[in-house]
């Protein structure tokens, strides 16, 4: 290996999960990075302790509450490199469009860039030649299998599910599920609203309509596979008939090492797997009649527009509600298929037509929570 200068890090959402576990692949490949600007939403403490340690100078170690100028600032620096877009929610949308339009590499683990904003992203893109490396685990797998032959040689690709606790499960099972039994994922720890997404497969729904806009595939070559073991993150099957996955121990430490050094690797392994105590791994294909929020979300990705960020936000009010006991876990998916049907999808030609669907959706999920708790 020739020796290079490190790759410049802007870490925005730096206090964050994905964003600490970016710092631990940095601490753990010295040399190999350098990270030049850090943003946090609230955590200022932790933020000086990180600015102190990797030594970003002051202006460049930012609180930013939900404003998404000053990320959008950070990660257009002259002297970054990687933009790691960790950020939680739409304040995460501005840097994405930055870092894209000033032609950066951008590791992003924002959901609402892809999910909401996606073809103004898409735009950003080709105006300013950035690319895009997930860090999400399953499209970190797509990402990687689709180096193995020529993009109009992809015939589909496949993303797994864990299936979360509620695998096997039929929707009479589930009529009284309560937040504790949708809180028990099997394989990852996540935050509370995320682990109920992979209670309802709306997480893999919402994986779909990012894999579409990230590798420009038609709805049609997205499938989705339940894999329990979670395990094989990803496949892409190419027109011969070779299937190419990518395997790993759950560990979130790859797939951000991975963003961050490519199209390189980094030499310090994460989630290697045992064979020999690997054992069995199974797929099956998913139930859309009980997890209809899969099947939601692939109409919505057919639709376009802005009907994935009424999904979105249909979804995030629905889960608030549920988790607040307002409504039951079958419910969420009714709330996201009443908005859908009320809310009308228009083309999503800026980032204000994205966040005025995201109000009227949210708005619309609201008042059918409210209809539902007082009937
Ligand atoms: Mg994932």
């Amino acid at each position: 290996m020739t020796h290079t200068a490190p790759v410049r890090v802007a870490v925005l959402g730096s206090t964050g999960s994905v964003g600490t576990q970016a710092l631990d692949v940095v601490r753990a490949a010295p040399g190999r990075f350098e990270v030049v600007a850090l943003a946090a939403g609230r955590s200022a403490d932790a933020l000086e302790a990180q600015a102190t340690e990797f030594r970003v100078p002051p202006d460049r170690a930012r609180v930013c509450g939900d404003d998404g100028t000053p990320l959008a600032e950070l990660a257009a620096l002259d002297d970054v490199d990687v933009v790691l877009n960790a950020v939680v929610g739409f304040a995460g949308l501005p840097a994405t469009l930055a870092a894209l339009t000033a032609g950066k590499r951008l590791a992003l683990a924002n959901k609402e860039s892809l999910i909401a904003a996606g073809p103004v992203a898409r735009a950003a893109r080709e105006a300013g030649g950035g690319t895009i490396v997930p860090v999400d685990s399953e499209h970190s797998a797509l990402h990687q299998a689709l180096l193995a032959g020529p993009r109009e040689r992809v015939r589909r690709v496949i993303l797994t599910a864990s299936g979360g606790p509620f695998r096997g499960r039929t929707s009479e099972e589930l009529a009284a599920v309560t937040v504790d039994d949708a809180l028990a994922h099997p394989t990852w720890s996540m935050g509370p609203k995320i682990t109920v997404d992979s209670s309802t497969l709306m997480n893999k729904g919402l994986e779909v309509i990012e894999a579409r806009e990230l590798f420009d595939l038609d709805v049609d070559q997205i499938e989705v596979v339940v894999h329990p073991q979670s395990v094989v993150h990803g496949m892409v099957e190419f027109t011969d008939g070779a299937t190419i996955a990518q395997l790993s121990m759950p560990d979130m430490r790859l797939p951000i090492a991975y963003a961050l050094a490519s199209p390189d690797r980094v030499t310090e392994p994460v989630g290697v797997v045992d064979w020999t105590t690997l054992g069995d791994l199974t797929f099956a294909p998913p139930d859309l009649d009980t997890f209809r929020c899969l099947a939601l979300a692939f109409a919505a990705a057919r639709t376009g527009g802005t009907a994935p960020a009424v999904l979105s936000a249909a979804n995030e009010v629905a889960v608030e509600a549920f988790l607040a006991g307002g409504i039951a876990w079958a419910a969420i998916a009714d709330v996201v298929e009443a908005v859908l049907g009320t809310v009308p999808p228009v083309p999503a030609g800026s980032l204000d037509d994205v966040l005025d669907a995201d109000a009227s959706a949210r708005d619309a999920a609201r008042q059918v929570v409210a209809r539902m708790a007082a009937g």
